[in-house]
């Protein structure tokens, strides 16, 4: 079966109203629903074409659209609108049968009341005021998923979070057709790697299996000179190479043709590794992984495929936005009174989409796995706003965590380090913040975007219908041990 492409999904306009004013006022009805989908279109600001489809009148006519929803690929999500009034129980033979992301997008069409022209007529067409509210209460009797946003529609913050949503909702879609390809089993013992991939496949789509690091090994090993020649040319192109040792860059431009390609053969969108386990490889994969993940593939070290998965679907979501996302790891704390940070970084594995200059290729020996030093990319993260993302297994349901950080230039130039690494003060402040996380049971390997914002994935956690904390500005360790036990209670009832 033909994947659907980026480009090609595409979110349906929907917009309620009911027989009871006559054909003129459904005639305008839908032009207007129709301008304000191309208006909205032309303004550049939504990810994805919103597509006037109908003005529903009938329960026939909601079922109907409903199921062409559903059964179509390259529709991601339905954005309603209730123009008029439009009874609600005409809407709920069809909701029920609804299985895409639904947005209810509470709007008008004119900005103003016009002072002197207002007479009932008037009224009668524009009354979502009401008609909002009738479709509000049905969705919420129905115990529906979904998304309100309530503004003006050509306001650029309302279009914003309309924006954010698709990108949400294609990431829901993006997340049911994901395969992880796992090199290796996890790390022995470690436990927040661990998961349960029926629940996730169930959950979240995705298809998560192993295949033998054998096999990668001879993928290797046939990668032919020709190919390391022409990779190695795009390396000196992107990045500054700061050693001797071509051969051990040449190794790495072998490795990452050879994972592409599995990946590529078998429709993988991510992969996972450990270095408990790379036989037949010369080094683990540090610039190779870290190439891949430039190039949109999600990764997670020691075999975490929960981490590999959510770092594929975030960097999907937010494609084209430029800030970066990346795999990471709270490695060490700078615990310096009123000036904390955490140093965030991996073995070698940090994606160089969050750098600040322009990485340089390095060679140094790796303290474990037993391997050749391997190249990797060095750099810093740039400073920003952003979240750091981790997805756990509770057991019987998954739960993601979602911190605020701020990333800054590193505060130390730390020039014997040899890997790529972020800085950032977490919310609300650092001990706070690894007190609330930790209190959470959030991983230490996360997902760190500039780009995604915790409305985007409070959008994504609710469409998958997982649980969402987000730890912020605001929280206290108090407010969040009340909100997880109250939480724990709730999803065992589900
Ligand atoms: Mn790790």
């Amino acid at each position: 079966m033909k994947t659907v492409k980026r480009n090609e999904y595409e979110f349906w306009f929907i917009v309620g109203s009911q027989f009871l004013y006559g054909p003129e006022v459904l005639e305008t009805v839908a032009a207007r629903a129709a301008e304000m989908a191309q208006k909205m279109n032309a303004g550049g600001r939504l990810p994805f074409r919103l597509v006037y489809k109908l003005t529903a009148k009938t329960p026939e006519e909601i079922s109907h659209i409903v199921k062409e929803a559903n059964y179509k690929d390259t529709c991601a999500g339905i954005v309603v609108w209730m123009h008029t009034f439009s009874p609600s129980k005409m809407w709920i033979n069809g909701l029920r049968e609804l299985n895409k992301p639904y947005c209810h997008f509470a709007t008008q069409y004119n900005r103003e009341i016009p002072n002197d022209e207002i007479d009932m007529d008037f009224m009668n067409l524009n009354q979502a005021a009401h008609g909002d509210r009738e479709h509000g209460f049905i969705a919420g009797r129905l115990r529906m998923a979904r998304k309100v946003i309530a503004g003006y529609w050509q306001d650029e913050d309302v279009q914003k979070k309309l924006g954010a949503w698709m990108r949400a909702a294609y990431g829901a879609a993006f997340s049911k057709t994901l395969k992880v390809m796992r090199f290796g089993d996890n790390m022995r013992n470690v436990a927040v790697t661990e998961g349960d991939k029926v629940e996730a496949q169930i959950k979240l789509g995705w298809q998560v299996n192993t295949w033998p690091v054998g096999e990668l090994a001879e993928e290797i090993r046939a990668v032919t000179e020709g190919e390391i020649d022409a990779l190695m040319a795009e390396y000196g192109e992107k990045y500054t190479l700061a050693t001797d040792d071509l051969a051990a860059v040449r190794y790495q431009a072998r490795e990452e043709i050879a994972i592409r390609h599995m990946l590529t053969r078998e429709g993988c969108g991510a992969f996972t590794n450990t270095f408990e386990d790379l036989c037949g490889m010369e080094q683990l994969p540090g610039l190779a992984t870290q190439r891949l993940l430039e190039q949109g593939y999600g990764y997670g070290g020691e075999g975490d495929w929960k981490v590999a998965a959510m770092t594929a679907i975030i960097k999907a979501m937010t494609a084209g936005m430029g800030g970066g996302t990346a795999f990471m790891e709270d490695y060490t704390y700078h615990l310096e009174k009123g000036n904390e940070y955490s140093l965030g970084a991996h073995m070698l594995e940090v994606c160089p989409s969050v750098a600040l200059e322009r990485p340089r290729i390095e060679v140094h020996p790796l303290g474990i796995g037993g391997k050749q030093p391997p190249a990797r990319l060095v750099f810093e993260g740039h400073p920003g706003s952003a979240c750091v993302v981790s997805l756990i297994d509770m057991g019987g349901r998954m739960r993601m965590i979602c911190q605020d950080i701020e990333a800054v230039k590193p505060v130390l130039p730390m020039p014997n380090l040899p890997v790529a690494r972020v800085m950032w003060r977490a919310m609300p402040d650092l001990c706070t913040g690894a007190q609330c996380w930790i209190l959470a049971g959030g991983a230490h390997h996360t997902v760190l975007t500039y780009d995604a914002t915790p409305e985007m994935l409070r959008d994504w956690a609710r469409i998958m219908e997982i649980e969402f904390v987000h730890i912020n500005q605001t929280t206290t360790p108090e407010r969040l041990e009340e909100e997880l036990f109250l939480a724990d209670l709730a999803w065992k009832l589900k």
